[in-house]
């Protein structure tokens, strides 16, 4: 079985895609940290995330070891991520190693933007998860903030709007529900009812 969940930054779907892979007994894969992976080497290398070449060379050589490191959650690595992200060679580079991911044996659940656009677009369960902006800007806020990261509400705001604008609007692969993906709104859930949700909603599609 494979799992598809896409959405917007702070939505929610990255805890409901581990919860789901642990309860069905999946294979999980963040594919937003592989991107990031990316942002980060330009970011330690002082390289500028919009020369294309650079970007190119840093998905070909993808650092595994980079996936636990803590500056990966950063806001600055998150911006660069979706500077990146917006590059048809680095998403074609990042693309092979998550479909390969996808055929694990028993079955997997990928979180990130075009999963079940592009990436798995045969997926057996397809969620879309979204949050209004205010919501997720209070979840990434508080998650920066407990990260030690000197940041405000507003700026958090107007960084996931941007974020946002440029996720969607891209040409390639933009943040897009796909048509058979069912929505989750998380905004007024807390974690174990937007899981409880979650898990009827890939049982119904299972037992269908
Ligand atoms: O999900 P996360 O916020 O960690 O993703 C960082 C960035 O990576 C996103 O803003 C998006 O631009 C990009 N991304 C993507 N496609 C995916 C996953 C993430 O373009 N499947």
């Amino acid at each position: 079985m494979i799992i598809a969940i896409d959405g917007p930054a702070a939505s929610g779907k990255g805890t409901l895609a581990r919860k789901l892979a642990k309860h069905f007994n999946l294979a999980y894969l963040d594919t937003g940290s592989l991107y990031r992976a990316v942002a980060l080497r330009l970011v330690l290398d002082g390289d500028d995330p919009n020369i294309e070449e650079r970007a190119v060379e840093a998905a070909r050589k993808l650092d595994g070891s980079l996936l636990s490191d803590p500056g990966l959650r950063s806001g600055k690595v998150g911006e660069a991520a979706s500077v990146v992200a917006a590059n048809l060679r680095v998403r074609e580079e990042i693309l092979d190693f998550q479909r390969r991911y996808a055929a694990s044996p028993g079955g997997a659940v990928l979180d990130g933007r075009d999963i079940g656009t592009i990436v798995c677009p045969d997926a057996d369960v397809k969620l879309f998860v979204v949050a209004n902006p205010q919501v997720r800007a209070r979840r990434r806020f508080e998650e920066l903030k407990a990260a030690g990261e000197d940041v405000t509400y507003d700026t958090v705001l107007a960084d996931l709007q941007a974020r946002d604008a440029r996720d969607e609007g891209r040409a390639i692969a933009p943040l897009k529900r796909a048509s058979d993906a069912l929505l989750l709104d998380t905004s007024e859930l807390d974690i174990e009812t937007a899981f409880e949700e979650a898990v009827s909603i890939v049982e119904g599609r299972m037992n269908a």
